[in-house]
């Protein structure tokens, strides 16, 4: 088979402003090449088998030279491989993308480019500055601040002519002779200028000044590169069109766990936060040899893994008529609820867990079905029960570079609390005394105090009640 490489442009940072063409092929890919400009959270869509290769390069200590990326890429193409090459922004915007696609077709593979949002316009518009305008603006610059020698200098006079918007990318460490060179060409030396940081990322930050200010701006605001210059009057506009920075948890970084219908990462992300999503939990699998004839009943300590147990019994060719001489009982009115759609009526219904009393049953015959942290605070109470517990966490964890940014933590469920807590180092765990841990429900909030780690209760189980807590300690 030949190899497919996909050049695909990831757009400035935020995640979602990627194309759908682009997230598609991502899932797709064998192999990925990402490097420093990418946003991380873009690889979490990348499947588990996916090779992830980092040709990262910081500014003056490269990492990988480009031929050897290019060479790198080809290899793997070469073995039949689906690959991508990740460019921030768009890959043809200052992202060698030309020099790359070229080099793939004289190698004869199949290669195809996805466009994408460039800093130099998706940036900007994140920090209220509309490339063009009506009023202000009709044409605008892209340029390269990065001067490659003394006789390669950019035409200034034309440049300090236009009266379009000038965007400088690459520009910071050649800043002063930028600004310089325009005011000694004729700029208006009162020309607005913006530079906008780590645009559309939690990290975004945005000056602004004249072309004669700007340098002691930037340098004062100790503005680094990755950044954004951008001259002209369109910078104004950003006293009205500042939707970004205005969110009220712009800036911070929200842990949650996995869901599939995501609802809380995107009110989060609605209202400015990023989001780091936990990775998904795994299920467990009943044992081959596992079988449950020799029960007598059958305790459900959650809804979902009724779901999931029933799943189990399937794959291991068990059918829930073989449960006929079982009783089942529930915990919980989800629980209830859950077997109910069973077409099963429970034989006794509990509303908590404490009003179950373990003493009195034939523990042999009993099997107990649920989450964890139900399990285990059972298992306190006699530690011969037989129980199947549907989840376990995948291995890759949470690394400490990733807690580090994290500005709070959401865990809504004793179950998402409980994996989370569970493999912890002792490092990590007083690392989460410095952050702020949001629950709901008593039960998870134990799981936090147990280990002295304070917790954060929303009034109510809503999102929107959760993004109005976690506001309201952001201004605390
Ligand atoms: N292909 C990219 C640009 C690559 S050149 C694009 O279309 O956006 C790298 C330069 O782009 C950086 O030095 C910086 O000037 C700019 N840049 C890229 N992403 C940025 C971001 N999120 N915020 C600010 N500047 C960014």
């Amino acid at each position: 088979m030949k190899g497919q490489i996909t050049l695909i442009g990831a757009g400035p940072g935020e995640p979602e402003l990627l194309t759908l063409k682009a997230l598609r092929k991502l899932k797709e890919a064998d192999a990925v090449f990402y490097d420093r400009l990418i946003n991380q959270d873009l690889l979490n869509y990348c499947s588990d088998s996916c090779e992830l290769i980092d040709v990262g390069k910081k500014p003056k200590e490269h990492k990988v030279p480009q031929s050897e990326i290019e060479a790198l890429i080809i290899k793997k193409a070469k073995e039949g491989k689906r690959v991508v090459r990740l460019k921030s922004g768009d890959p043809y915007v200052f992202g060698r993308g030309g020099e790359e696609g070229r080099n793939i077709t004289e190698n004869d593979l199949d290669f195809e480019v996805i466009p994408g949002i460039t800093s130099a316009i998706g940036g900007l518009a994140y920090a209220g500055i509309p490339i063009t305008h009506r009023d202000f603006s009709s044409s605008f610059h892209v340029i390269t601040g990065h001067l490659k020698s003394e006789n390669n200098q950019l035409d200034w006079k034309n440049l300090a002519k236009t009266e379009g918007t000038l965007v400088f990318l690459m520009g910071m460490s050649e800043l002063e002779t930028i600004t310089n060179q325009l005011m000694k060409h004729q700029k208006s030396k009162d020309t607005p200028v913006a530079i906008v940081r780590w645009a559309t990322r939690k990290d975004q930050k945005t000056v602004v000044g004249t072309l004669e200010t700007i340098c002691d701006v930037a340098k004062s605001a100790q503005m680094t590169s990755p950044s954004l210059i951008v001259m002209g009057e369109v910078v104004t506009q950003r006293d009205y069109l500042n939707f970004y920075e205005s969110r009220p948890l712009f800036g911070k970084r929200v842990m949650v766990p996995f869901t599939e219908k995501k609802g809380m990462t995107h009110h989060l992300i609605d209202a400015g936060a990023s989001v780091l999503e936990l990775p998904k939990l795994t299920k467990n699998f009943l044992s081959q040899n596992f079988t449950i004839e020799s029960m007598k009943e059958i305790v459900f300590l959650d809804g979902e893994s009724v779901k999931l147990f029933i799943d189990q019994l399937i794959e291991t060719k068990q059918d829930i008529r073989q449960l006929q001489h079982v009783a089942f009982v529930t915990i919980g009115h989800h629980t209830k609820v859950a077997v109910n759609a069973l077409g099963i009526l429970p034989s006794e219904v509990f509303e908590t867990l404490s009003d179950y009393d373990l003493s009195k049953k034939e523990i042999e015959t009993t099997l107990f079905v649920g989450e964890k942290s139900y399990i285990d605070q059972l298992k306190e109470l006699n530690n011969q029960i037989n129980y199947y517990s549907p989840f376990e966490m995948i291995s890759q964890e949470l690394n400490e570079e990733e807690l580090d940014e994290v500005d709070y933590l959401y865990l809504p469920s004793s179950k998402a609390a409980y994996y989370f807590i569970k493999d912890l180092s002792k490092e990590m765990l007083e690392k989460l005394i410095t952050k702020k841990i949001m629950v709901m429900g008593e039960v998870t909030s134990k799981i936090f105090e147990d280990k002295n780690i304070p917790v954060i209760q929303s009034e109510r189980p809503s999102f929107e009640s959760v993004i109005n807590k976690l506001i309201e300690e952001d201004i605390k």
